[in-house]
């Protein structure tokens, strides 16, 4: 059997050779300093594990209903009722919720709800992965909106993009992989301008909780002070999809759990697909995560906001670097006659794991450094990153 030639053209379509590349040489590095994982390193909040072992010994291994464990929409639905003021429902007239395998999960359903062969979906360049991917699996096509310098998903920026196939555009805030949060009128436009062409603008909060102070500049109905969202605008969940997760707050990455909320009509067909395709959101990982939105994660996102100050104080002053505002990345352009790729892997030479542009972008003019990583490790990549941005 030729096994090629039974590939379909969705799985063909997308490409992870930049990422994989970076990959297949770090395993022939001995302890390499890691700045390329897009996870916290800090330990599981022992409520959140207490939940999960006690969910287990329980019995609550089997599937559950499709939409999520009572438990856990209750929790979400008081949460984003505190941070938003939407108020989940089974009402014609209220936003309706689904839990999901991972926001990956949540992305996928709903791309598989929305979108035809030939149709559009448009997002900034430098994006997240998979969102391209979204299209491509779905036979519709990504439209990618260039946000360089300053990676702003902006109203004008979009209006431009948008054709008569357009069903979804797409904000990830705060960004991967550039730490970009957007602001008030950024995400106010983008939800005016999807409601006055008709079309759904899905918002990826997955770094919600990890925005540091100066991304903070909201308040929310619950009193704390928050990240801009157009889901902060008022009827804003007729027009939009919000996408959050608990992986990264909650250092819980690989129990796959996140949610959408929105028109009731959409989520309806992504629990539908959701039924035939994941079933239910991980169990165990449901009822762990029911504890998560208790636990106050403040000193976990000071410690992230304070790596990310001494990110910016080795390199600030050697390339260019948007201040990251939130997510635990920066994205600083590497120096001339470098690519992402070849800066990435001058690095690898040096023992220090960070990601192209390339995986990021069409273009290949920057380097992603996580700093989900232990201070001293991070300090000691830092030094590395910092000798090869001067050149010594
Ligand atoms: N959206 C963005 C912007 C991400 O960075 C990630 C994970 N790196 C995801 C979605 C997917 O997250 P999950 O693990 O919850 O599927």
């Amino acid at each position: 059997m030729d096994a090629e030639r039974l590939i379909a053209a969705r799985a063909r379509g997308v490409d992870a050779s930049a990422i994989r590349r970076v990959f297949n040489l770090a395993r022939t590095l001995k302890d390499p300093i890691n700045l390329s994982i897009g996870q916290p390193d800090f330990p599981v909040p022992e409520p959140i594990r207490a939940a999960a072992k006690l969910a287990i010994d329980e019995g609550h291994n089997g599937y559950t209903v499709t939409q999520g464990i009572e438990r856990l929409r209750a929790r979400i639905a008081a949460h984003l009722n505190a941070d938003l003021g939407w108020t989940i429902g089974e009402g014609a007239d209220e936003p309706a919720l689904l839990v999901t395998s991972g926001t990956s999960g949540a992305l996928t359903l709903a791309a598989m709800a929305l979108l035809d062969p030939g149709d559009e979906i448009v997002f900034g360049d430098p994006y997240f992965p998979l969102y391209p991917a979204m299209g491509v699996f779905n036979g519709a096509k990504p439209v990618m909106v260039d946000t360089h310098p300053d990676f702003r998903l902006t109203r004008a920026r979009v209006s431009l993009a948008l054709t008569d196939r357009t069903k979804a555009v797409l904000l990830n805030t705060p960004g991967n992989p550039t730490g970009a949060v957007a602001s008030h009128d950024d995400c106010k436009g983008l939800l005016d301008l999807c409601r006055e062409r008709g079309v759904l603008l899905i918002s990826d909060e997955i770094y919600d909780e990890f925005t540091f102070e100066e991304g903070r500049t909201e308040r929310s109905p619950g009193g704390a002070m928050r990240m801009p969202s157009p889901a902060r605008q008022p009827g804003s969940w007729r027009n939009m999809l919000l996408v959050r997760g608990f992986g990264k707050t909650y250092g819980v990455t690989g129990w796959r759990l996140g949610y959408a909320a929105g028109p009731r009509a959409i989520i309806e067909q992504m629990a539908k697909i959701q039924q035939f395709t994941f079933v239910n959101a991980p169990s165990v990982a449901q009822w762990g995560c029911a504890a998560a939105l208790d636990v106050d994660m403040a000193p976990m996102v000071a410690e992230f906001q304070a790596r990310r100050d001494l990110v910016l104080a080795s390199l600030r002053d050697v390339t260019e670097i948007e201040v990251p505002h939130g997510a635990f990345y920066a994205y600083p352009h590497v120096p001339p006659g470098m690519t992402g790729q070849s800066f990435a892997e001058a690095c690898l030479a040096r023992n220090v794991l960070l990601l192209p542009g390339a995986a990021f972008s069409g273009r290949d003019e920057h380097v992603r450094i996580s700093f989900a990583a232990p201070r001293d490790r991070l300090a000691a990549g830092l030094e590395v990153l910092r000798e090869l941005f001067t050149g010594s």
